[in-house]
Parts: structure tokens; sequence; C-alpha cells
């Protein structure tokens, strides 16, 4: 079943069970209050009728008294306790055969004849004989009986009109509910035949369907810029892979041709091959690295040194480069962070800073009020800043072959830049041409 017929079968039914529900409640309160004033008419007729049984001295007299006191469609009895009528007087036919059962627990017993209420009281008085005996009234509550049926008739066409209007709002309503869902639906499928991130109309509503369709809007960007991005991202990778696999097979068949009978075509081709395959190897790890330091997950926050960190980075570094690498440490600086994320982002930038300088490295950590920064500063060749904001896109060189030559693959960045992300960091870049440069990691709290 369609969205749009349940909305309109559930709110159809609803209305439909409140408004019968009300007028049922309506029916019966003016049933009672009908059969109230009824009551309370007949018990004064029934205190007036006692008090003119009360004077009577003789039997005969009796059957006077009750039909001074007879109203239209009623019958008046005196009856024993054990039931026996001792005397009566009725004023319709229609109640001649008919026999009462009164509910003592009750001030007045319900009945029907004919289809039309009857209402009964029963009183005791003392006799003549002084034996206690009842006066009973049963009346037919002819009018009060219309009115019912006449309020039934009126409640019901009441009920059966109200489905009109109850009917076109259920109807309008699911089609206002469902009319978002359906243009989300019919853009999700053009967005699916025609393989394009269509987008659903802006609209300047403040409600929650206005609110769906900013958010599906919102989705459907981060999808296409994911997708543009992991697009770039696969053509750049088979672009960088393509390169060394060119000169590996360039060399491949030079050996072929010439087969190993020029050592020394045969040394430089099997170096080659060699430089290329280390290069792929650093290329695929690089790339499998960034898949990971993009998952939130990989991440174990601990309370940690910043500057014991840096000592334990900075010296198998310094042993394996041979480079002069500077830290003065200041004392402790604790901080909630993944060591051997942090680590690694550190030795990113240090490296950097090696591969593009040949003097002395300068790193520092500092901690002010707010802000805990990690400096890594070199003074080598420094970067172009119109290159800057660039410097963290995957695969981005400065320089081609200046890059080819340090062994670069322009995803060392890109890596420190997810890094700093998942270590709730910032990583900022300060270089002139010619000067050096240096890499902050930057924490604000
Ligand atoms: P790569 O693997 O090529 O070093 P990166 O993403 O680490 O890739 O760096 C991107 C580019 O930024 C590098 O090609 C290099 O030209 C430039 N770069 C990075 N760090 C420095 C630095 N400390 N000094 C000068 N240039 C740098």
């Amino acid at each position: 079943m369609k969205l749009k017929t349940k909305i309109h079968l559930f709110s159809t039914v609803l209305m439909l069970f409140i408004l019968t529900l009300s007028n049922v409640g309506i029916y019966f309160i003016f049933k009672q209050l009908a059969y109230t004033t009824e009551y309370n008419q007949l018990i004064h007729r029934s205190k007036e009728l006692t008090e003119g049984l009360s004077r009577v001295q003789e039997d005969d007299e009796v059957g006077d008294v009750l039909r001074t006191y007879i109203n239209p469609d009623s019958v008046l009895r005196i009856v024993e306790e054990d039931g026996t009528q001792i005397q009566g007087t009725g004023s319709t036919i229609e109640l001649k055969e008919f026999r009462p059962t009164f509910d003592d627990t009750q001030d007045y017993t319900m009945d029907e004849v004919n289809g039309t209420a009857v209402m009964m009281t029963r009183v005791p008085i003392v006799w003549l004989d002084d034996e206690i005996v009842y006066v009973e009234i049963i009346q037919m509550l002819r009018d009060s009986s219309r009115s019912l049926r006449l309020l039934k008739f009126v409640l019901l066409g009441v009920t059966l009109l109200a489905m009109i209007p109850i009917t076109l709002s259920s109807i309008t309503l699911g089609k206002v509910l469902t009319q978002p869902i359906q243009k989300l639906i019919a853009t999700m499928n053009a967005s699916q035949s025609s393989g394009k991130y269509e987008r659903l109309a802006e609209s300047d509503g403040k409600d929650e369907l206005a609110e769906m369709s900013q958010t599906f809007n919102e989705m459907m960007g981060q999808l296409e810029q994911n997708y543009s991005k992991q697009e770039k991202f696969v053509s750049n990778a088979s672009h960088e892979l393509k390169t060394p696999l060119t000169i590996m097979e360039g060399y491949a068949r030079l050996l072929k041709r010439q087969g190993f009978n020029n050592r020394e075509v045969a040394d430089e081709a099997v170096l080659s091959i060699l430089n290329e395959t280390t290069r792929m190897k650093e290329l695929i790890e690089q790339m499998l690295q960034m898949a990971k330091s993009k998952d939130p997950l990989a991440f174990t926050f601990a309370q940690a040194d910043v500057t014991q960190l840096i000592e334990e980075t900075i010296k198998p570094l310094r042993v394996a480069s041979g480079r002069t690498i500077n830290f003065t440490p200041t004392g402790r600086l604790p901080i909630s962070t993944d060591e051997k994320r942090l680590k690694q982002l550190l030795f990113i930038l240090l490296d950097n800073a090696r591969k593009y300088s040949e003097g002395p490295i300068e790193v520092r950590a500092m901690k002010k009020e707010h802000v805990l920064m990690i400096e890594v500063q070199d003074f080598g060749e420094g970067i172009d800043a119109e290159h800057l904001p660039h410097l963290f896109d995957r695969f981005y060189r400065v320089q081609e072959d200046r890059a080819r030559k340090t062994g670069g693959t322009g995803l060392g960045l890109s890596i420190a830049k997810d890094l700093a992300e998942g270590l709730r960091a910032q990583l900022e870049v300060e270089s002139t041409l010619g000067v050096g440069t240096t890499m902050k990691i930057v924490w604000h709290w």
C-alpha cells in the first residue's frame, strides 16, 4: 500500500473514530438528561398521588384518586408485596398487556414497549388495613423517545456529512506529506539513471520536509565531492604507478634486446629497475597508509608527553641520516594523543626537512595558554608562496624533477594532514623561498 493511501486511510479512520465517539457521548448525555427530567416529573407525581391516597377512607375512592392523577400514556397501580394488583388504571391500550419488572436498587426502571421507552417507579405506602403496599407509576416516554430517535438520525447525518471534508482533508494531508518524498524518489531515480548527483529544488520553508531536502542536497554534494576526489586519486595513483612501470618495462626490453652482453648497460638497467621497484613499494605503502590514517577508529588516545615523544622520534633519525637535529627540551608537555600516529606525523615533517635542506634541522615544542605547538624548521630551499595552498593535496609536488631526485611521491604531506586531523590538531606551514621552511603541528583548546 502506498504511503499516501496509508496516511489517507489512517487519518480518515482516526477522524471518524473521534467523531463517532463524540456523537455517542452527546447522545448518551442527552438521553441521561431527558430521563432525569422525566424521573423528576414522575417522582413529583408519585408524591402527589401518595398524598391523595393517604386521604382515602374507603376502598371505592381509590379508583377515583388514581383516575385523578393519571397522565396520558401511563398506568397507575397499587400492588401488594407479592405483586398482586389491588387497584389500577391506565390511559393507553399499549400498556395493557405490559408486565413490569422492577429493579429496586435503582431510582427508576427502564423498559421498552413497541419501540418506545417506558419509565417505572415504585414507592411503598401504608394501606387502609395497615399493610405495606406499593404505588407503581408506569409512564411511556413518547416525546423523549421521539427526540432521542431524531437526535440519533441528526448525529448519523452529521457524521455522514462530515465524511466529505474529512476525506478531502485526509487526501490533501496525504498529498502534502508525500509530495516531497515523491520528489526525493524522482530525484534519486534521475540520479541513478543519469549517473549525476541530482539535487532537489531548494525550498524556503523551515519545516522538517524542507530540512530533509536540504540534508539530501548536502549529502549529494558530499557524495559528489567524495566521488570526484576518489576519481582524481585513482587517476593520480595510476599515473604515478605508470611512470615507474614504464621505466621498468623500458629497461627490461633493453635487457631482452641486448642481453647481458653489455655489462655496463645491464648494471644500469638492473639498478634502475631496483630503484623504481623501491619507489613503487614506497608509493603503495603510502597509499595504504593514507587509507588507514583516514579511519577515525585507527586512533587510540592516551596520556603522553610531547617532549619525550619528540626525543624518541629524533634519535633514530639522527643516526640513520647523520644530520644535525637540534631539540632543547623545556620540561614535560602532557597531552592526550595517539603516540604512534603523532610520531608518524612528526617523522613525515622531519623527513621532508631532511630531504629538502642540507643544514641542521631545528625542532621546538612549546605550550602557551590554550595552545600546544611543535615546530620543525629547516634552512633549505623553501617553498614558493604560489605552491603553499596545494601543498597538502595528494600527489602534489613543487617540482617533479626535484621530488624524483629526493624519492618523493607527493603523498607525505597529504598523509600528514589526515594524521593531524585524526589527532585533532592543525598543520600550518611558513616558508620563504631560499630561506627555509617551518612546519607546525598546533593544538587549540
Ligand atoms: P614528497 O613525497 O614529494 O616529499 P610531500 O607531500 O611530503 O611529498 O611534499 C609535497 C611537496 O612539498 C614536495 O614535493 C616538496 O617539493 C614540498 N616540500 C615539502 N616539505 C618541504 C620542505 N621542508 N622544504 C621544501 N619543500 C618542501
